[in-house]
């Protein structure tokens, strides 16, 4: 089955061209070509990506046995922050104004701080079966996960604490309101990518619809029609000036999908 999909609406940085999209019920109709998507919130689609897949609704739930929670890969941050918030669950408050789902999260490790989705994860399951935690190489923003991820599961304490939920929103206050794919690029080690795109001049700089945010320059917003060449154009520049400046090179966080 397949889904038409207008990206310009679907991701969070609002670039991209309406395309079928394939619906994945079960792993054998994963081709081997197929990028699977989450909700789209780190990615930056061109007009001729791979072929697009999402995991059908099946993959969206929530199991919860006292001890451990298991999470379908299509299921949503806020469901899952909702679900501890009732269930009294400890952990997952960061995701509360982190978009995402499950599957992408992983993929991406993401997190907040020392908050991380790996932290309490235990194992998960892609389409070549379950994997402990320990057999899976991760780090900032990294995991060496080969294959789509269909659920996993974490260890999960209780004691659902809401003034995290209020720590992690006012973390968010400086981040802009405009349309964005969150952070463009990794921050160095010992260094800030958005302290490095400030220092060569970029912060603020528009192309088209596009822009380095004037509030924190590691956020490339969409002001209004923006598109991917004005988009690729700005991260390219900003590669191009801070290792020309300062010899280092900036690694991305946002997944560009052209071919
Ligand atoms: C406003 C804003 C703020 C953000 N803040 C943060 C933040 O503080 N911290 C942070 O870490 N991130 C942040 N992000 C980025 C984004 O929220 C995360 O990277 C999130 O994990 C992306 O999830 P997704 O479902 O949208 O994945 P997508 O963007 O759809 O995909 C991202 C990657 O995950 C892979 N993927 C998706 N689903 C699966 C699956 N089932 N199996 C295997 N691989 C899969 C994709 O192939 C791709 O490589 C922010 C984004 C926005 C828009």
């Amino acid at each position: 089955m397949t889904k038409r999909i207008d990206f310009s609406k679907y991701s969070s940085i609002k670039v991209g061209p309406t395309l079928d999209v394939k619906l994945i019920d079960n792993c054998d109709e994963i081709a081997p070509t197929d990028y699977i998507l989450g909700s789209a919130s780190n990615v930056l689609i061109g007009d001729t990506p791979p072929p697009l897949a999402l995991l059908s609704k099946k993959f969206d739930f929530i199991e919860y046995d006292g001890q451990t929670l298991t999470v379908g890969a299509a299921t949503p941050s806020g469901k899952i922050v909702s679900f501890c918030k009732k269930h009294d669950i400890a952990g997952f408050e960061f995701l509360s104004h982190l978009p995402g789902k499950l599957g992408g999260l992983i993929k991406m490790n993401a997190g907040l701080k020392e908050y991380e989705i790996f932290n309490d994860l235990l194992s998960l399951t892609t389409c070549k079966g379950e994997q402990p935690k320990d057999a899976i190489d991760f780090g900032y923003r990294y995991t060496c996960i080969d294959g789509v991820v269909l659920q996993a599961t974490f260890s999960a304490q209780k004691g659902f604490d809401i003034q995290k939920v209020e720590m992690f929103r006012k973390m968010r206050s400086n981040q802009p309101k405009e349309p964005s794919a969150g952070s463009c690029f990794k921050n160095p080690p010992g260094d800030y990518a958005g302290r490095l795109i400030e220092a060569v001049g970029l912060k603020g700089k528009r192309k088209g619809g596009m822009g380095w945010s004037e509030i924190h320059a590691n956020f490339l917003v969409n002001y209004g029609g923006g598109t991917f060449q004005e988009a690729l154009f700005l991260i390219e520049e900003a590669e191009r000036k801070v290792l020309r400046k300062f010899n280092i090179s900036l690694e991305r966080e946002i997944i560009v999908l052209q071919q």
